[in-house]
């Protein structure tokens, strides 16, 4: 497969239109077999659901070239499960999970030429979104839906190593007790913007949020999930109806206990807890992990034993493992790894 001739190391985490997306309709009650196409515009009604009442859902995920030269996806399966429970709470028709796993594939193997080569740090993002695509003025649910696939390369998130982050703990709320945040809804994004802005203007790099109803736990950021490292290195994650289900999240916790044999939990983390963690990190499909080297809560900084110039040890062997398994070098988890054929 002869590649695009482009400087892998150094494209940023930007959109690219490439080649080739998927695109099926859903009309009548059901979704049609699917097309692909070098189109890579929308043309949808006016009145669409999706520009009304951001009817819209979404997923992320990557394609790798690993060091024996495959092109694999990672849990592909996880996102189309995700995508499901999205589509559920969304009112929107589900995109059946095997033919989502299909698409994928499909889209990745249209693409192979932009898939980044191994070593470069870079991968092909892949961008799963469904919207109401049928007009609506009342509010209800649309009658006619898109789902589509695109994918576009991507340069190694930490350019030059993984410095460790600074965030503040948000005066907004990301997601009420019994809302949409462990759903991949475009809406929860919409209405981080105002936040994550603020916070950039105040030289932070990420919002932290608090549970809504008591504003006393962790929950998440505007889009990874916390991993927080005790003392004696023990490996928590919040709990909570309201964080979205990080499949890296997921698979880190994994990866701790069954590759690093470290004690995972994960449990409601007090806000009060944190200042007593050694290492904190973000994560999510983007950066697997963000070290985060500092806290500060209205004024109040809570730094980790970490520091601010590397990834904490236990923080550093997690990303390394995970990593390791995404590229092919560790051995992976029984069904975590599709090969693109
Ligand atoms: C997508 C997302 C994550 C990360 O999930 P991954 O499956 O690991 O990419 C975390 N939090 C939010 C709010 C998200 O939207």
């Amino acid at each position: 497969m002869k590649k695009q001739n482009i400087d892998w190391s150094n494209i940023g985490f930007g959109y690219m239109p490439i080649g080739e997306r998927f695109v099926s309709y859903y009309k009548d009650g059901k979704w049609d077999n699917g097309i692909m196409t070098t189109d890579s515009t929308v043309t949808i009604s006016e009145c669409a659901g999706v520009l009304q009442y951001a009817q819209t859902c979404f997923e992320g995920m990557k394609a790798y070239t690993t060091c024996d030269n495959k092109i694999v996806v990672f849990r592909p399966e996880l996102n189309a499960q995700r995508m499901e429970d999205s589509c559920n709470r969304l009112e929107m028709p589900v995109f059946p999970k095997e033919k989502f796993v299909e698409a994928i594939c499909k889209v990745v193997k249209a693409n192979a030429d932009y898939v980044p080569p191994y070593g470069t740090g870079a991968t092909l993002y892949l961008r799963p979104y469904m919207y109401g695509s049928g007009p609506v003025i009342g509010v209800k649910p649309s009658s006619e839906y898109e789902f589509r696939i695109f994918a576009t390369p991507v340069g190694p998130y930490f350019k030059g190593g993984a410095k460790p982050i600074t965030i503040k703990v948000s005066d907004f709320d990301r997601a009420a007790p019994h809302g949409t945040g462990h759903i991949k809804a475009g809406l929860n994004y919409a209405m981080s913007l105002h936040a994550i802005v603020t916070a950039h203007n105040e030289g932070f790099d990420e919002n932290m949020y608090l549970d809504a109803a008591t504003r006393t736990n962790v929950e998440e950021t505007g889009g990874a999930n916390f991993l927080f490292i005790t003392k004696d290195n023990k490996v928590i994650t919040p709990k909570s109806n309201s964080i979205l289900p990080s499949i890296t999240r997921r698979s880190l916790m994994y990866v701790a206990e069954h590759y690093l044999g470290l004690e995972v939990e994960e449990r409601e983390v007090a806000f009060e807890e944190v200042k007593d963690f050694a290492e904190c990190g973000l994560c999510g499909t983007a950066a697997v992990i963000s070290p985060v080297g500092k806290i500060n809560d209205h004024g109040n900084e809570i730094y980790f034993p970490s520091g601010m110039d590397e990834m904490g040890p236990i923080t550093r062997k997690l990303y390394e493992t995970l990593t390791g398994i995404q590229m092919g070098k560790i051995e992976a988890p029984e069904g975590w790894i599709t090969e693109i054929e």
